[in-house]
Protein backbone atom coordinates (compact mmCIF):
# COMPACT_ATOMS: atom_id res chain seq x y z
CA UNK A 1 0.00 0.00 0.00
CA UNK A 2 1.68 3.39 -0.79
CA UNK A 3 1.52 5.89 2.10
CA UNK A 4 1.39 9.61 0.74
CA UNK A 5 3.43 10.48 3.89
CA UNK A 6 6.12 9.13 6.36
CA UNK A 7 5.28 7.42 9.70
CA UNK A 8 6.31 10.37 11.52
CA UNK A 9 4.42 12.61 9.96
CA UNK A 10 1.11 10.63 9.94
CA UNK A 11 1.63 10.33 13.58
CA UNK A 12 2.12 13.55 14.16
CA UNK A 13 -0.91 14.80 11.98
CA UNK A 14 -3.20 12.05 14.08
CA UNK A 15 -2.05 13.52 17.21
CA UNK A 16 -3.11 16.86 16.41
CA UNK A 17 -6.58 15.61 14.37
CA UNK A 18 -7.16 13.74 18.16
CA UNK A 19 -6.63 16.54 20.70
CA UNK A 20 -8.50 18.47 18.13
CA UNK A 21 -11.40 16.21 18.34
CA UNK A 22 -11.82 15.60 21.76
CA UNK A 23 -11.18 19.43 22.37
CA UNK A 24 -14.68 19.86 20.11
CA UNK A 25 -16.48 16.99 21.47
CA UNK A 26 -15.92 18.44 24.58
CA UNK A 27 -16.98 21.96 23.49
CA UNK A 28 -20.12 20.44 21.71
CA UNK A 29 -21.41 18.83 24.58
CA UNK A 30 -20.75 22.57 26.87
CA UNK A 31 -22.89 23.72 24.53
CA UNK A 32 -25.76 21.39 24.27
CA UNK A 33 -25.17 21.44 28.09
CA UNK A 34 -25.46 25.31 28.31
CA UNK A 35 -28.59 25.46 26.07
CA UNK A 36 -30.39 23.27 28.04
CA UNK A 37 -29.46 25.28 31.06
CA UNK A 38 -30.29 28.78 29.96
CA UNK A 39 -33.42 30.20 30.41
CA UNK A 40 -34.39 31.82 27.63
CA UNK A 41 -37.87 33.52 29.49
CA UNK A 42 -35.77 35.30 31.51
CA UNK A 43 -34.15 36.73 28.66
CA UNK A 44 -37.85 37.60 27.23
CA UNK A 45 -38.81 39.26 30.80
CA UNK A 46 -36.12 41.62 31.20
CA UNK A 47 -36.83 43.78 28.49
CA UNK A 48 -40.22 45.19 27.26
CA UNK A 49 -40.56 45.67 23.78
CA UNK A 50 -42.76 43.77 22.12
CA UNK A 51 -40.95 41.50 19.83
CA UNK A 52 -38.25 40.88 22.15
CA UNK A 53 -38.89 37.50 22.00
CA UNK A 54 -36.70 37.54 19.06
CA UNK A 55 -33.44 37.76 21.23
CA UNK A 56 -34.19 34.43 22.52
CA UNK A 57 -34.62 33.08 19.33
CA UNK A 58 -31.18 34.80 18.21
CA UNK A 59 -29.22 33.67 20.78
CA UNK A 60 -30.49 29.91 19.88
CA UNK A 61 -29.82 30.36 16.51
CA UNK A 62 -26.06 31.99 17.34
CA UNK A 63 -25.48 29.18 19.34
CA UNK A 64 -26.78 26.07 17.08
CA UNK A 65 -24.75 27.84 14.06
CA UNK A 66 -21.81 27.59 16.26
CA UNK A 67 -22.24 24.06 17.28
CA UNK A 68 -23.07 23.32 13.87
CA UNK A 69 -19.73 24.29 12.67
CA UNK A 70 -17.77 22.24 15.47
CA UNK A 71 -19.93 19.17 14.24
CA UNK A 72 -19.12 19.73 10.98
CA UNK A 73 -15.23 19.86 11.65
CA UNK A 74 -15.60 16.69 14.14
CA UNK A 75 -17.46 14.66 11.07
CA UNK A 76 -13.92 16.11 8.57
CA UNK A 77 -12.11 15.03 11.61
CA UNK A 78 -13.69 11.61 11.80
CA UNK A 79 -13.02 10.91 8.05
CA UNK A 80 -9.66 12.10 8.32
CA UNK A 81 -8.75 9.53 11.05
CA UNK A 82 -10.60 6.98 8.68
CA UNK A 83 -8.33 7.82 5.78
CA UNK A 84 -5.64 7.21 8.38
CA UNK A 85 -6.58 3.90 9.02
CA UNK A 86 -6.85 2.92 5.99
CA UNK A 87 -3.69 4.76 4.32
CA UNK A 88 -5.46 6.88 1.94
CA UNK A 89 -4.79 10.28 4.37
CA UNK A 90 -3.03 12.53 2.48
CA UNK A 91 -4.11 11.79 -0.92
CA UNK A 92 -6.03 14.19 -2.97
CA UNK A 93 -10.13 12.62 -3.16
CA UNK A 94 -10.28 13.93 -6.28
CA UNK A 95 -7.23 13.23 -8.02
CA UNK A 96 -5.05 11.16 -5.71
CA UNK A 97 -2.16 12.97 -6.05
CA UNK A 98 -0.51 13.29 -2.64
CA UNK A 99 -1.34 16.82 -0.65
CA UNK A 100 1.42 18.86 0.20
CA UNK A 101 2.23 18.32 4.00
CA UNK A 102 2.41 22.11 4.57
CA UNK A 103 -0.99 22.49 3.44
CA UNK A 104 -1.70 18.92 5.50
CA UNK A 105 0.03 20.42 8.51
CA UNK A 106 -2.42 23.96 8.07
CA UNK A 107 -5.38 22.27 7.75
CA UNK A 108 -5.09 18.04 8.62
CA UNK A 109 -8.80 17.94 7.99
CA UNK A 110 -7.42 19.07 4.08
CA UNK A 111 -9.16 16.20 1.72
CA UNK A 112 -8.38 17.91 -1.68
CA UNK A 113 -4.86 19.00 -3.29
CA UNK A 114 -4.44 22.86 -3.10
CA UNK A 115 -5.10 22.49 -7.01
CA UNK A 116 -8.33 20.39 -6.69
CA UNK A 117 -9.64 22.58 -3.55
CA UNK A 118 -9.35 25.82 -5.85
CA UNK A 119 -11.11 24.18 -8.58
CA UNK A 120 -13.63 22.79 -6.00
CA UNK A 121 -14.03 26.13 -4.75
CA UNK A 122 -15.04 28.11 -8.07
CA UNK A 123 -16.82 25.07 -9.44
CA UNK A 124 -19.04 25.73 -6.14
CA UNK A 125 -18.52 29.20 -5.40
CA UNK A 126 -18.46 30.97 -1.59
CA UNK A 127 -15.93 31.19 0.38
CA UNK A 128 -13.14 28.52 0.86
CA UNK A 129 -13.94 25.95 2.94
CA UNK A 130 -11.06 26.11 5.56
CA UNK A 131 -11.11 22.11 6.00
ZN1 LIG B 1 -6.06 16.86 -6.38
Amino acid sequence: MTQALPAHTRRELEDTLRARYAQLREEVSRELLDQDQYDYSDVAGKVHDPGDESVADLISDLELAAIDRNVSEIRAIETALDHLADGTYGLCVDCGDTIAVERLKAYPTASRCIRCQERYEKDHGGAPPKL
